[in-house]
């Protein structure tokens, strides 16, 4: 049994290292296997010059982890944001490798990040950090070889300027080394909201499992940026009262319930979530604790620990963000009766329609998004009974029999390809 006192709650990459041992010593892997899928394949460390508008010129740090390529390409995100160190992307490029083998895709798992604090930064310093740091790393994605896309503080317009760089260096346009662009120049119709819809398929299939009635439930949502402001709309579209949001800055409440879009229209004026007009303002912490029947928690990690985990008050949580919860409170959050669906399993969506992304990149073709939704709707369906099946058969949580699934996958091929020479 791994020694949970040796790791560090407070560290993304502990928590990777902790959810993975829990997982693997189940499955009795040959212990070279364990080893060799359980830390990162490749890590490229950049530094690299910025020029900001007044002239002044900085040294930032990139970092691109290609965690695991034996499923096929690399596949991950790009976060801006000043936590980034190499051990977060490590392990946030770890948990794109579960991910990935959870929902059966083939791709391994990829992460890369820039330490940089983008709300000091104007458009254009963002767009040539972003351009100098993908020339840096060009020479290790590409459409077969690592796929990025948006995390934390990227969007469409940040993966457009990734094809247009990459593209400048090949010397013809190359849409397909990145997902998660504007549909102008090959983005797929459905990826804005795919991880939210991932969400919803997920808590949908639960809410069966467990008896709750759907259209009459009510959800709390931390984060109100990509993931957690389409959750809020698509679960607002439901009938869903969504009684409490938040960002960086803190949160809101109204116990009658919020409606996401005059929320944003909020936020677009005013910058925060803040101040809403018919809401209470509350913090992150008290929002984390307030009764509900669907918590989610859709912004960083490390939210939901041994502190506050025993004050948790949701039937369910799903895990739009990566590594919201950690593995102690993952025990006490186990011992309450709450039902966490893992980060690996509910916010897969978004890598699946990337997939179907690249897919049509690939093939020239494009799907109508009602395609995109209801093939997405097959995978995730598919993947939450899958691991629900592990967690009952080996009396697991659902966390570690996601592991259990993906672990396994990703060892038999290693298996099977097994070591040069
Ligand atoms: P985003 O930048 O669009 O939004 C992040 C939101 O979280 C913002 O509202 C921000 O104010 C808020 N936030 C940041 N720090 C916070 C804190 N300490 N407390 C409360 N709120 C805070 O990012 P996103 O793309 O929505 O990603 C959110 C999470 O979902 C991340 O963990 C990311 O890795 C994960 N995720 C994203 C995708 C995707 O497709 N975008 C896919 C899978 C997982």
């Amino acid at each position: 049994m791994p020694n949970e006192q040796s790791y560090d709650e407070n560290k993304p990459l502990d928590m990777h290292n902790l959810q993975f041992d829990l997982a693997a010593e189940r499955l009795h892997l040959e212990p070279w296997i364990a080893e060799k899928i359980k830390h990162p394949r490749r890590e490229f460390l950049v530094r690299f010059p910025l020029r900001y508008d007044d002239g002044r010129i900085e040294l930032l740090h990139g970092y691109r982890v290609q965690h695991n390529t034996l499923r096929g390409p690399a596949k991950g995100g790009i976060r801006y944001h000043p936590r980034v160190d190499l051990d977060e992307v490590r392990a946030l490029a770890g948990w794109m490798t579960w991910k990935c083998a959870i929902v059966d895709l083939p791709f391994g798992g990829a992460k890369g990040g820039v330490t940089c604090d983008p709300s000091r930064l104007s458009q254009t310093e963002l767009e040539r950090l972003t351009r100098r740091f993908i020339w840096e790393i060009s020479p290790i994605i590409g459409p077969d070889q690592d796929i990025p896309a948006p995390d934390v503080n990227t969007n469409p317009q940040v993966m457009a300027w990734i094809v247009d760089t990459y593209s400048v260096f090949k010397g013809y346009t190359c849409n397909s080394v990145v997902t998660g662009k504007p549909l102008s120049i090959g983005g797929s119709l459905g990826r804005l909201k795919a991880t939210s819809r991932g969400v919803l398929y997920t808590l949908q299939e639960a809410a069966r499992l467990l008896h709750i009635h759907f259209a009459s439930s009510t959800a709390v949502i931390q984060g109100f940026g990509n993931v957690g402001y389409h959750a809020a709309e698509l679960l607002h579209e439901q009938g869903i009262r969504i009684t409490a949001v938040s960002d960086l800055q803190g949160g809101i409440y109204n116990e009658r319930g919020l409606d996401p879009a005059a929320v944003l229209h909020h936020v677009q004026k005013t910058g925060r979530v803040q101040d809403y007009p018919e809401s209470e303002n509350i913090s992150n912490a008290e929002l984390l604790e307030l009764p509900c029947t669907f918590l989610i928690p859709a912004a960083i990690e490390g939210q939901i620990t041994r502190k506050n985990a025993g004050r948790i008050r949701a039937k369910v949580i799903a895990e739009g963000a990566n590594g919201p919860t950690t593995p102690p409170a993952d025990r006490i959050l186990d011992g309450l009766g709450i039902f966490v669906i893992p980060d690996v399993l509910a916010n897969a969506g978004g890598v699946t329609v990337s997939y179907f992304e690249w897919v049509q990149n690939v093939q020239k073709l494009f799907w109508t998004e009602t395609d995109v939704n209801q093939r997405l709707q097959q995978v995730m369906v598919r993947a939450f009974h899958e691991v629900y099946a592990i967690s009952l058969q080996e009396k697991v949580n659902l966390r570690t029999a996601a592991y259990m699934l993906a672990i396994d996958r990703v060892a038999e091929a290693k298996r099977v390809r097994g070591i040069f020479p």
